[in-house]
This record gives C-alpha cells, structure tokens and sequence, in this order.
C-alpha cells in the first residue's frame, strides 16, 4: 500500500509523543507509570449502576442528535450552580468525549488557513485537531515564570490578522496550571479587541486545589465569543463512557450540531443515562464522590511537589488537574533523552514536555499522580536514583 492515498495534512501531523511511551511501558515487567492521562479510580458505583439500569430498561437506541434533554438540562443546571454560567437547550451539544467536542468546535469554524492561537506547552491533541480542521495551529508560547498561564504578551507575539481563535485549557495538561479570575481580565480586553473566538477546555475544572475554577465564559462580554467544552471523563472517573459536551453561542453550537449529526449521531443513551447520575446525584451534596477523589490527588500532588522540589528537579506548584510538570534543565538531557533513559534504567515512564507542543516543553516531563500513593513513592525512590546516578 503506497502512501500517495494518504492526505498530506495527516501525513504531516507527528504521531502523539504520549502513545509511544505508552506502548513500550506496558510491555515492561514492573514499570511503573506516571504516564496516564486517567483517573486511576473506577467510576463511582451509582453512576455504573445507573448505567446497568439503563441497559436493562431497553435504553439501546439513538437518542436526539444533541443528546438527551435529561441530560441537557442537567449541564445546564450544573453550569449555572458551578460555574455561573447561564445556557438554554439548544445551546448545549452532547458528544463523544470533551474529544469530539474539540473536533467539532474546530471543523465548525475553521476556513482554509484560519489561524489559531494554542498555548505551548498544551494538551496534544489541539494542534492536530486544528489542522485536521484545515486551520493553521499558532503556538502561544507559555513561560514557567509566568507559572504557565497565558498573558496578554503571549497573545500579542502570536497573533496575526489571520487568528480567528484561540484555545484556552485551564486546569492545565501537563502543567497544572490555573488561571484566576483576575488572570482572565488581564487577556479579555485582547481578546474582544481582536474579534477571537475562544474555545476553552474547562475538562479539569472539578480538580482544582485552591479556589475554585472561573471559566473564562462568565467574564462580561465573554458568554457570546465562548464555546465550553468539559466532560465526565475527568472529575467522574468516566473515560470509558466517553461522554462531554459543549456549551457556547447558539450558530456555533448549531454548526457543531450539524457536522455530530452526519458523523456521530449521538453519544451512547446508556452513558448519557450514567451522565444523568453524576450530575444529579452530585449536585445537591456538593460532590462527595469528587471531593474523595479530589482529595486523594491533593496528598498526592503534595508529596510529588515536595520530594520532586527536594531531588532537585524544581517544579512551579500545579493547582489543578492531576499532573506535574518538573523542570530538568539541570541534568542537562533532553525531555525525551531524560524519559528514554528512566525508563530503560529505572523503569518509570514519564512523558516528555515535547510531546505537548514542540520545543517550548524541552525542559520539562509531565507526571502524572493518577496513580495509588505506593507506586508513587516508589516511582520517586526510583527517579531519584536516576538524577544521582547521572
Ligand atoms: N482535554 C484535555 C485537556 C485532556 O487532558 C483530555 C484527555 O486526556 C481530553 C480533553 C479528552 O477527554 P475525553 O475523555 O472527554 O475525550
């Protein structure tokens, strides 16, 4: 089979740095990975057995394109108690994971060579979703001294007259960053000066570990210009039901509609049903099943901030996700030289900051804490023996 059936936009995009390592750590006997972008806990058993309940009572059909008005309505509830935020039924679109939700976001608005701003380091499968999309991804470099969040200087080196729109994705994969409140009003002047529309993967916002998460959407003047995108794979430990959606202004979220309605037709009705659960069951007591989990990934967090800190292998203190980001400029390797060789030598794997926007992770690998507390104790006696072996 030649190549030439190959679109040349596919063939341009790499494969994700993510999966490579991936592969070569699962086929190794006692390895222990921090590589996992999962919650390591299962989905919380009044959701699975809603799920159950859902499949016994005949719920294997399509359901509306949109999704189910059940569930609908409790984003809608959900967005407006968590994060005040305000929508009606048709401006909420269910999809196959936050995943699908990206895509479409990106195939609806994107014309041949549309620009759009994407903060480096950042989750990876914006850039390659936009190109796919037909656009042209602009990394926005990110900067450690800045603690990662973007300011009105990143967008201002990055823009040009061709930006249509801009990625923003806080809770941040793989830094850990946040950005408050007051960091939004210092980047929403440039945003509606310059006509952006914002697509914000808000899929971290339940794991948060100091104030709780602002959305860049309920900023004055930025419910109109914002597309949400979130999900239940996160916060509810639900990846296998693949289940987001996203909320914005009603002719995005209609042209998002129409492209679901040709491709995916719907998420399953079952995992909608389970959906239905999270939110409802959660919303009146405040999450406990969140917060359980979310208060594991905080002692977590804590014990890899701190000994990762002490190795030497300095890192700015993540406040959300479940993800760290040390920097290893002082071993003198390069992000994917260090993670080969710990993972070859001490079997840890690690992802490299590369594989999330090119050089400007250079400097840095991405740990994941989405693991029990005894493999990551061992995984940092383990990284520890690299650094003083080198
Ligand atoms: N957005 C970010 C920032 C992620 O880290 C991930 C998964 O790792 C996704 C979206 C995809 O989530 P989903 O499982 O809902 O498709």
């Amino acid at each position: 089979m030649t190549e030439k059936y190959i679109s040349k936009t596919v063939q341009k995009v790499p494969p994700s740095g993510i999966r490579k390592f991936f592969d070569i750590a699962s086929e190794m006997k006692e390895c222990i990975s921090l590589g996992v972008g999962e919650p390591d806990f299962d989905t919380p058993w009044n959701i699975r057995e809603s799920a159950i309940y859902a499949l016994e009572s005949g719920r294997t059909h399509y359901t509306s394109n949109h999704g189910s008005t059940d569930l609908r309505n409790e984003i809608i509830r959900y967005m407006s108690v968590r994060f005040s935020l305000s929508y009606e039924l048709p401006q909420v679109v269910v999809t196959i994971g936050a995943s699908e939700a990206l895509d479409l976001a990106f195939r609806a608005i994107m014309n041949p060579g549309d620009e759009v701003l994407v903060p480096a380091p950042s989750y990876v499968s914006y850039m390659p979703g936009i190109s796919f999309a037909g656009g042209v991804p602009v990394p926005m470099e990110l900067n450690e001294s800045d603690n990662f969040i973007i300011t009105p200087q990143s967008i201002k080196q990055a823009i040009t007259k061709k930006t249509k729109a801009i990625v923003i994705a806080f809770p941040n994969n793989p830094t850990g960053a946040v950005m408050t409140r007051e960091d939004y009003e210092q980047i929403v002047p440039i945003i509606i000066e310059n006509d952006l529309l914002v697509i914000s993967d808000e899929i971290y916002a339940e794991l948060t570990y100091g104030d709780a998460h602002c959305s860049i959407a309920s900023l004055p003047g930025m419910a109109e210009r914002t597309v949400v995108i979130n999900g239940f794979s996160k916060a509810f430990a639900m990846t296998g039901f693949r289940l987001g959606y996203s909320a914005g202004p009603r002719p995005v979220i209609d042209a998002m509609v129409k492209i679901h309605q040709y491709s995916m037709l719907c998420a399953s009705a079952f995992s909608q049903d389970a959906g239905v659960e999270a939110l409802r069951a959660g919303l009146g007591g405040g999450f406990p099943q969140v917060t359980k989990m979310k208060n594991e990934y905080n002692r977590r967090r804590r014990l890899m901030f701190a000994r990762l800190n002490e190795m030497g292998l300095t890192c700015f203190e993540p406040l959300g996700a479940f993800y760290i980001f040390p920097n290893i400029s002082k071993t003198g390797l390069r992000s994917d030289e260090f993670c080969e060789r710990l993972l070859y030598e001490q079997k840890v794997a690690c992802v490299p900051g590369t594989a999330f926007g090119g050089e400007a992770g250079n400097d840095f690998v991405r740990c994941s804490y989405a693991s029990s507390l005894e493999n990551l104790k061992e995984a940092l006696c383990r990284i520890k023996r690299f650094i003083d072996g080198l």
